[in-house]
């Protein structure tokens, strides 16, 4: 009974921090995840917001984007598409610019097997680029 109790428990915790990561285009860190969820779950700790995404990027539902000295971001939109990450605020946006498969044929044709590329674009971002 306990082990029902506690699995019900974590797919609770693990679908509110999905529904928080789809409900924004932000590109949250784990940390702002975990201020946003907690307000549904209210006992939700950090470590247990990192395993989540862990296992939601296993199963395909979220994407880690790892941003070298910066801190890790996570998107709820899983389709192909290319980010811009700003040197001057640090938001990282989506990049309205259509996904290339030419690019995934081209290192094809080098002999390798391709499942996809990603691209993250850096310099300043529109808000941050005003005079
Ligand atoms: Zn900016
Ligand atoms: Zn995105």
């Amino acid at each position: 009974m306990e082990g029902i109790e506690r699995s019900r428990k974590r797919s609770r915790q693990r679908e509110e921090i999905l529904a928080v990561l789809r409900s924004t285009k932000e590109h949250p860190t784990a940390a702002m995840l975990h201020t946003a969820a907690r307000r549904r779950i209210p006992r939700l700790s950090l470590g247990t917001v990192y395993r989540n995404l862990d296992v939601l990027e296993e199963m395909g539902l979220v994407l880690h984007i790892r941003n070298g000295n910066a801190q890790d971001r996570f998107d709820g939109d899983v389709s192909p598409h290319y980010h811009f990450v700003c040197d001057a605020c640090g938001a990282v946006l989506d990049m309205p610019l259509p996904y290339r498969p030419e690019l995934d044929e081209a290192a094809a044709r080098e002999g390798f097997r391709v499942r996809g590329h990603r691209l993250d674009f850096h310099g300043t971002c529109p808000a941050c680029s005003k005079p």
